[in-house]
């Protein structure tokens, strides 16, 4: 697709795109596989890399789970080629002057971690902002609105207590085992309840305006909860105000190598106040992330 033709429909959707609140019946969600149909014939025509990355400074790594996450920041990278690893993309080229690997990590937990890992070892990045979309635990956020994560935390893994046979199955009676990751200092695997966010970047992106933005903590998990009250319980217990798939995952083992990582999420569902998964709100934490590349390329890593 011609560069003008890509950057009308860009311009479209970005005017067209209005947070909504759909209040009353539930709709059926939109797939994201075919709204970013365009993003992926995109993707298939950028030329292949050759060689080995190389490059002067340690590039800043974007992650995404799905091309409907990463459609706007690949076409804003100039000079792009594509990396595989393994079974996962990558898209090197500069942005703002600085060099940027988009990486399109895939959905799920197993995904995220192994395409972060990947990265790491591949084009030893400077500093990762994973980003995407993801549902709400609390009514007030409504579609298009910000989470930054502070904090993210692995879902999945939960331990029930003790239940006999007969007396229901109550998923309220069960703790989060946290994650099994990998600590620098002490040199080994240990349990971590969360991971916390860069300070940096926490605080430069909670400097930006223009936004609704919450900070808060990110929920990961395999799986995609439709349970209110389940939801309300993790909010109480665990502070969780959005959920979705691949944030804790990324920080674990960005984590355990010491590379700045922070998670932003835009609200695409909310259950607790009727709106269905809108994959067009993933523009949202796309234009954010790119304002939060740009303050982070500029007041750290060009000092
Ligand atoms: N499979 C659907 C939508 C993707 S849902 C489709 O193809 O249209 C799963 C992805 O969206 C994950 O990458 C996850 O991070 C994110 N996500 C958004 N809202 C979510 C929610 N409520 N629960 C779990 N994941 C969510």
């Amino acid at each position: 697709m011609n560069k003008f033709v890509a950057l009308a429909v860009v311009s479209a959707l970005f005017i067209t795109f209005v947070p909504v609140r759909v209040s009353a019946e539930f709709e059926e969600d939109i797939l994201a596989v075919e709204f970013a149909a365009e993003d992926e014939k995109f993707i298939a025509s950028l030329p292949a890399a050759k060689g080995k990355y190389k490059s002067r400074q340690r590039p800043l790594l974007i992650q995404g789970a799905m091309n409907s996450e990463i459609g706007l920041w690949v076409r804003a990278l100039k000079n792009p080629v594509v990396y595989r690893h393994l079974n996962y993309v990558y898209i090197a080229g500069t942005y703002k002057n600085y060099p940027v690997v988009v990486s399109r990590t895939e959905e799920f937990i197993p995904n995220a971690a192994a395409s972060t890992a990947l990265a790491l070892t591949n084009f030893n990045p400077v500093a990762v902002i994973n980003q995407g979309t993801a549902g709400g635990y609390v009514e007030t956020l409504v579609l298009g609105d910000i989470v930054i994560g502070a904090r993210s935390i692995n879902m999945s893994a939960l331990r029930t207590t003790y239940q006999p046979k007969g007396t229901g199955i109550d998923v309220t009676q069960s703790e989060l085992l946290g994650s099994f990751a990998y600590d620098k200092d002490l040199g080994k695997f240990r349990i971590y309840e969360d991971f916390s966010a860069d300070p940096t970047l926490l605080r430069l992106a909670e400097k930006i305006s223009g936004f609704n933005a919450l900070t808060g903590t990110i929920g990961t998990s395999d799986g995609w909860n439709s349970s209110v009250d389940y939801m309300g319980f993790l909010n109480e217990k665990y502070g969780v105000v959005c959920e979705e798939m691949e944030t804790a995952s990324a920080a674990q083992i960005c984590h355990g190598s010491g590379v700045p990582f922070i998670g932003i999420r835009v609200i695409s569902n909310n259950i607790t106040n009727g709106s269905a998964y809108q994959p067009q709100s993933a523009e949202y934490a796309q234009r954010f992330t790119m304002i939060l590349a740009e303050n982070y390329i500029r007041n750290v890593l060009k000092k």
